[in-house]
C-alpha cells in the first residue's frame, strides 16, 4: 500500500495525470529504493570519517596519500567488482616546511594569519623584506612596472559577493593565486601576498596551487593571508607604508610514482559503453580533504554500494575511479584519459563529484560541441524523475579530472551541491570531517546513483 502511494505521488508530481509508462513507473520505484537504501544503510560517511582520521591530509606523493589510496582500495575490494586496477602516473611532490610573515606599519606589528601557496618556492629559510604594494588585477602589473622592483606585491581583489554561485566568483578571482607570483616576479618583486579565496570575511587562510609559468624570470614565494587580514592590511596601506618580512622553507621535491584506482562492473548488454563515477583522493596538506574531495570519493563508492545492495545488474559498464593529483598537477585525470584512449574505450558518461559534500541541487554537464545538444536533450528526459528529489539538470562545468575524456564524445557531468559554504573550508585547515553533514553527503551519493541508474537503463 505504501509503495502504491509513493508511486502515485511521484508520478502525479512528475507528469500530471498523463504520460505514465511502465518503464517510468519502474524508474520511479527504483529511484525511491536508491534513496531509501542510501539514507538508511550507506556506509559512505563512515568511510569518509575513517579516511579523514586515519590518512588525513593527502597531498600527492605523501605517505598519507598512499595510506588513503590503500584504505579506499580495501573498501572497494570488499564489494563485488569484476576488476579493480591501478592507472599509474608520476606526480609532483612539494614540502611546505615552515614560514613566517611579519608585517610592520610605522614601527607597529600587524598580526596576520597566513599559509604558503601550494607548489610555492620558499626563501631558503633566509629573510626577505620589502614594502608592500597593493594590486587588484594581474593586467595592472605592466603599467606599474617601474614601481614593483624589490616590492612585495599584495593581490587583493575579493571574490565577487554579488555572484550567487560561489564557483563563478572563485573562477573570476583565482588568477591572482595561480599566476600572481609568476607574473609579479617578472617585474622584480621579491614576494607575493594573496588575499585568500574565500566567500566571506574571516580569519582562515586558504592555500591552493600557484604555477610558475615557463617564461617566469624569477620564481618568488607566494603566501595567502585571510580575508580579514587582507582588509586590515589594505586599510593600513591607505594610511602609509607597510613592510613585509618573509621567511619560508617551502620547496619542491622530485616527482614520484603514484596511481589512480579503477573499480569496474562489466555491463551485461553494452559492455563497451562506460559510465564513470569519480572524485579525487589527493588533497591539500593543511586540512583533511573532507569536502575536497574525500566526499566525492566516498559518494562514488556509495553509488556502487547502493546498486549492489539493490541487486542491480547494470546493462552498461560502470566504473568507480578515484583520481590522484587533481590539486597540483591533474596527472591522475590526464593519465586515466591516456590509458582509456589507448585502449579505444568510450565513456558514454562521466560523473564527477568535486564541489563538496553539501546538499545536492542538481547536475551540470558539458561535452564536445558535435554531440552536446543531442546528449543534453536526452539527459533532460530524466528531469521529471529527478524533480521529486529537487534535482535540476543544466549546461555547465563537469570536473577537472574527467575533462580530458571530452574527446571520446560522451557527456561529462558534475554534481552540483549547494555552494554557499564551500569556500569557507576549501583548501584550509578547516576542511575536516566535522564540517561534513552526514545526511547531506548521502543525498549527494543518492543523486549520483539515480543518474547512473537512469543513464544505464536508457542510454543517452
Ligand atoms: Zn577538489
Amino acid at each position: 500500500m505504501q509503495r502504491f502511494l509513493i508511486l502515485l505521488i511521484l508520478t502525479l508530481l512528475s507528469f500530471g495525470m498523463t504520460g505514465q509508462s511502465e518503464s517510468t513507473d519502474q524508474d520511479a520505484f527504483f529511484l525511491k529504493d536508491i534513496y531509501t537504501q542510501s539514507l538508511s544503510k550507506s556506509k559512505a560517511y563512515h568511510w569518509l570519517d575513517t579516511l579523514c582520521r586515519t590518512a588525513g591530509p593527502r597531498l600527492s606523493g605523501s605517505q598519507a596519500s598512499y595510506d588513503g589510496l590503500a584504505y579506499l582500495e580495501a573498501v572497494l575490494s570488499d564489494m563485488a567488482f569484476d576488476t579493480i586496477f591501478h592507472v599509474d602516473c608520476m606526480v609532483p611532490r612539494w614540502h611546505r616546511g615552515s614560514h613566517t610573515l611579519d608585517l610592520e606599519h610605522k614601527g607597529k606589528a600587524i598580526p596576520t594569519r597566513s599559509t604558503m601557496l601550494g607548489n610555492s618556492l620558499g626563501t631558503g629559510g633566509s629573510l626577505v623584506t620589502g614594502d608592500i604594494i597593493e594590486v587588484l588585477e594581474l593586467d595592472s602589473l605592466a603599467g606599474m612596472a617601474d614601481q614593483l622592483k624589490d616590492k612585495v606585491v599584495f593581490f587583493n581583489r575579493p571574490m565577487d559577493p554579488s555572484l550567487v554561485r560561489t564557483f563563478h566568483a572563485y573562477g573570476r578571482a583565482v588568477d591572482q593565486r595561480v599566476f600572481g607570483p609568476s607574473r609579479a616576479g617578472k617585474y622584480g618583486a621579491k614576494a607575493v601576498i594573496v588575499r585568500s579565496m574565500a566567500s566571506q570575511i574571516d580569519t582562515i587562510p586558504h592555500t591552493g596551487v600557484t604555477v610558475y609559468e615557463e617564461d617566469a624570470i624569477a620564481k618568488i614565494p607566494g603566501i595567502a593571508i585571510s580575508t580579514y587580514d587582507a582588509e586590515v592590511l589594505s586599510d593600513y596601506l591607505d594610511n602609509g607604508s607597510v613592510q613585509a618580512t618573509i621567511s619560508s622553507t617551502s620547496t619542491p621535491l622530485p616527482d614520484t610514482s603514484s596511481y589512480s584506482i579503477v573499480a569496474e562492473i562489466k555491463g551485461s548488454e553494452y559492455p563497451d559503453e562506460i559510465i564513470l563515477v569519480g572524485g579525487h583522493i589527493d588533497s591539500w596538506d593543511i586540512g583533511q580533504g573532507a569536502h575536497d574531495d574525500g566526499a566525492g570519493c566516498v559518494q562514488s563508492i556509495q553509488v556502487i554500494e547502493t546498486l549492489l545492495a539493490l541487486d542491480y545488474k547494470p546493462k552498461r559498464t560502470i566504473r568507480c575511479v578515484l583520481f590522484i593529483n587533481e590539486e597540483n598537477g591533474l596527472n591522475g585525470g590526464k593519465s586515466y584519459a591516456e590509458y582509456s584512449n589507448a585502449n579505444g574505450e568510450y565513456h558514454l558518461a562521466a560523473i564527477e563529484s568535486d564541489a563538496g559534500g553539501f546538499t545536492p541541487r542538481g547536475f551540470s554537464c558539458t561535452a564536445d560541441e558535435a554531440v552536446f545538444i543531442d546528449k543534453l536533450r536526452n539527459l533532460k528526459t530524466f528531469e521529471p524523475l529527478l524533480e521529486p528529489y529537487d534535482l535540476y539538470l543544466k549546461k555547465g562545468g563537469a570536473g577537472a579530472d574527467i575533462n580530458p575524456l571530452k574527446s571520446q564524445n560522451g557527456l561529462l557531468i558534475g554534481l552540483n551541491p549547494d555552494s554557499q559554504r564551500y569556500f569557507d573550508y576549501h583548501h584550509t585547515a578547516e576542511d575536516k570531517i566535522e564540517h561534513v553533514h552526514p545526511r547531506e553527503l548521502l543525498l549527494g551519493g543518492a543523486a549520483m546513483t539515480s543518474l547512473v541508474y537512469l543513464i544505464d537503463q536508457h542510454g543517452l
